[in-house]
């Protein structure tokens, strides 16, 4: 619901409308706890199910569809310009107040990804399976990104797992999970399984063995930052394992701290990173349709 705001702004400036934008928001508001009551995540009676959308309803929904396209493509394209991507494979993907989500069609470069081509469910299974058993799992999760970058696949390999080892893995401290591997990800049975490897909601970042790894936000730029610092600080990992010297391992309850730290809502991941990375784009100017 962080965007509601916006997505309220947008709505009552929109052409030929007639309402203030504390009627908006409150409609907003409305709308998504109806489609919360639908899925079954609040429970009110309020709400009785089955009810149509109303024009305004639908209104309010289009809008919030039309925004979360326009940041998901830009999450892609950032994905690329940090070389962060696997030709057209991977995929990031945000849910929806209706219960779906938005993810790449899984036949683009992620450069190649607008607003416009993102679609509600894949065709790709491994896609859905993994997506869909996260936000079935975890009603907390509104932003999943799941990357095979050759530093976090290397990580997913070793016995050890992931280990924290300097201060960009405070967010990670007692926070990743592991998810062993089956092959590519294409039976219920292993949507289960998924499920089960992320449901302590602590959980933000998910290391699949010998694949790759997920990273869960309650917005996309937090999922995103979340997989950036990931990446990095499997990155040290990895640079520190290579020296064969004797690791100075962080003081456990330094460690602790720096992860509290984390979670203040001045260094929450994408906090102050994620508008900065979406100015980027513009910028650049690379993309061009
Ligand atoms: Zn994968």
């Amino acid at each position: 619901l962080s965007d509601l705001g916006e997505i309220a702004k947008m709505y009552c400036l929109s052409e030929g409308s007639k309402w203030t934008f504390s009627d908006s928001f409150e409609l907003g508001c409305q709308v998504m706890q109806k489609k919360l009551h639908l899925q079954g995540i609040i429970i009110s009676e309020e709400f009785p199910n089955q009810v149509e959308d109303t024009p305004e309803e639908l209104g309010i929904l289009q809008l919030e569809e039309q925004r979360m396209r326009v940041e998901l493509s830009e999450a892609y394209r950032i994905t690329r310009e940090f070389g962060m991507d696997e030709l057209v494979w991977n995929h990031i993907s945000v849910l929806l107040s209706d219960g779906s989500f938005l993810i790449t069609p899984g036949s683009r470069m992620f450069d190649d990804i607008g607003p416009g081509d993102l679609v509600k469910s894949s065709g790709n299974i491994t896609a859905d399976i993994i997506h869909e058993a996260v936000y079935k799992t975890r009603s907390d999760v509104k932003a999943i990104v799941h990357l095979h970058t050759p530093a976090t696949v290397a990580v997913s390999c070793l016995e050890m797992g992931f280990v924290p080892l300097a201060q960009e893995a405070a967010p990670f401290v007692s926070r990743v999970g592991r998810h062993p591997w089956h092959g590519v990800s294409n039976d219920r049975e292993e949507q289960q399984l998924l499920g089960e490897s992320v449901k302590d909601d602590k959980i933000n970042t998910l290391l699949m063995e010998n694949h790759g790894f997920c990273t869960f936000g309650r917005t996309l730029g937090e999922a995103w930052v979340l997989a950036f610092y990931f990446d990095k600080a499997c990155q040290t990992q990895l640079s520190c394992l290579q020296t064969g010297q004797k690791i100075n391992y962080p003081n456990e309850r330094v460690l602790a701290h720096a992860a509290e730290q984390s979670l203040l809502p001045e260094f929450l991941p994408g906090a102050c990173e994620w508008d900065a990375l979406r100015k980027m784009l513009t910028r650049s100017s690379r993309y061009r349709r």
